[in-house]
């Protein structure tokens, strides 16, 4: 039995502990590494982020390069009034001044904006960037707008420079903004709307540590997380940044949940690998008690069969001619036949209680009663073994509801087991009384005692003690004490037991008195 259970245990070691304890460590192993990804992966999606806010950016001023182109064309001086109109209406926009493709001044929204010395420092710029102007040329041949940022910027001033068709002219535009109006007062909308609380976003002047803009006003002293250029504006930088948090407590956060349900799923897989292994055991030390059971029943019956037939041949054959000796043999006979259909009766309980078939007639009983008839039947064979019986029944015993005939077999079945485990001490105690709300019938032997630890499992199906030889002396088929408990069981009454090796054993049937069972 104990290569199969540790064949067992070995195989649920590897097919469920292993791969678990395996995974576990590899996991663990890899935390680190884990972490970095998931920082890379919370880094990505904020890339992402500031992406769409350049690329909305773009848009927006590709926009405006489109209404002023439309602007333009409107009319048949290139800075007309609309154009004007247009150009007051853009928050962060100072003045827009156009030039020829050699770079000639043409004209200036507002008309007024004129300064000599600005034009020439624009025209210089704009000869600098000839290579850059061209492209911007070839872009546009090919239905594309680009625009770029040229010359010195200052925190007030940013030319933006793009390219339009004013009837059949390609114009050069270079639009003045004001870049920190432009983001706070134009990118503003887009920012809260895609952030929606979850980020914010803040954008600094190259070099400040202080953000001159942040989406969200009250608490603009957050920790930056990622900071990258804005494309338009030059000497910009946008930054992302979550509240009191970075993405390595980010990442670690994630790891620590992962970690957690690690831990979880272990423990319920290595609890079902327990479950599986104490259920499979079970299963197999029950099979194992079982082969015993019938070994032990086999015995029981042939003992008893193989004297009765010795017996009855010994009587056939009319040799014993002495009426005594004849009625002793009789005797045995009966004795023996008692004793087999016990057994046989027995096995029919069990059977019953197994298919949950066994029926419980209740009505009033009275222990004392119940007491005396089954001595009864037993008398002969306890006085033939040679034991002392007596009984002290408490006179006062208050009726209890019951099925008499269960209470008298687990009676009988508990006086059974005083004879068989009795030895030189051949003295047998029944009492009944009350105690408490239970009333209660005791056998007490004198004989070789259960140790504590057989006391938990003698009431089990099928067990029996094997110490000292004991099961291999006295023939059982550890079926009895199942019995009385399954009956004490459905009375809803408790069994006491008193015992110790070597100085007799105490059980106890306590019913409930019947004024508690009712209440
Ligand atoms: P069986 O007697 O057929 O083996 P039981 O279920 O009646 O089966 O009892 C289970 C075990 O409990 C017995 O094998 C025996 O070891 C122990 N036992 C029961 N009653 C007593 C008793 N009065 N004294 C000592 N041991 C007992």
């Amino acid at each position: 039995m104990q290569t199969p259970i540790r064949n067992i245990g070995l195989l649920i070691l590897l097919v469920i502990v292993l791969p678990v304890v395996i995974f576990s460590v590899f996991e663990i192993g890899n935390m680190r590494q884990n972490e970095r990804v998931i920082q890379d992966i919370y880094r990505n999606q904020l890339d992402a982020l500031l992406f769409s806010i350049n690329q909305y950016s773009d848009d927006m001023m590709g926009n405006f390069a489109s209404r002023i182109e439309i602007g333009a064309n409107s009319n048949e001086t290139i800075a007309s009034p609309e154009l004007e109109k247009l150009i007051s209406e853009i928050p962060s926009a100072n003045s827009l001044m156009m030039f020829d493709g050699n770079f000639e001044f043409l004209s200036s929204v507002p008309f007024s904006y004129r300064d000599s010395a600005l034009l020439s420092k624009i025209q210089k710029e704009l000869y600098k960037n000839e290579p850059t102007l061209r492209r911007l040329q070839t872009y546009m041949r090919s239905g594309y707008r680009k625009i770029e940022t040229f010359g010195e910027t200052s925190r007030d001033m940013q030319w933006i420079v793009f390219l339009t068709h004013i009837r059949d002219r390609e114009v050069i535009n270079v639009l003045n903004i004001n870049p920190e109006l432009f983001i706070s007062r134009l990118l503003d909308p887009k920012i809260q709307e895609i952030t929606r609380g979850k980020f914010y976003i803040t954008a600094y002047y190259a070099g400040d540590d202080v953000p001159f803009y942040a989406s969200n006003k009250q608490h603009p002293d957050l920790r930056t997380l990622e900071k990258r250029p804005f494309w338009l504006l030059k000497d910009y930088v946008m930054g992302i940044e979550l509240e009191g948090i970075t993405i390595a407590d980010l990442a670690r956060e994630r790891i620590n949940r992962n970690l957690i349900l690690i831990g979880l799923m272990d423990i319920i897989l290595l609890f079902g690998a327990w479950l599986i292994y104490r259920n499979i055991t079970r299963q197999l030390e029950l099979s194992q008690l079982k082969n015993g059971f019938v070994a032990n029943v086999s015995h029981e019956i042939r003992t008893p069969l193989a004297l009765i037939s010795m017996y009855i041949e010994t009587l056939e054959m009319g040799r014993v001619k002495e009426a005594q000796k004849v009625s002793e043999y009789y005797k045995v006979i009966l004795n023996e036949t008692a004793r087999l259909s016990g057994i046989v009766n027995r096995i029919l309980s069990f059977s019953q209680i197994e298919s949950n078939k066994r029926k419980y007639i209740f009505g009033n009983a009275d222990l004392n009663e119940i007491v005396e008839n089954a001595f009864l039947t037993f008398r002969y064979t306890i006085e033939n073994k040679g034991f002392h019986y007596s009984f002290e029944p408490d006179k006062s015993l208050p009726e209890i509801e019951a099925d008499r005939d269960a209470v008298a077999d687990a009676f009988v079945n508990l006086l059974d087991n005083a004879m068989k485990y009795s030895t030189d001490n051949k003295n047998i105690a029944v009492r009944t009384g009350l105690s408490g709300s239970f009333v209660f019938i005791e056998v007490e032997d004198q004989g070789i005692g259960i140790s504590e630890k057989n006391q938990k499992y003698i009431f089990d199906k099928f067990y029996r003690v094997t110490e000292e030889n004991l099961a291999n002396r006295v023939k059982g088929s550890g079926l009895g004490l199942s019995i009385v408990k399954h009956i004490m069981d459905a009375h809803e009454g408790k069994i006491y037991l008193k015992s110790s090796p070597g100085s007799g054993s105490l059980f106890r049937l306590m019913f409930p008195a019947k004024n508690t069972k009712q209440a």
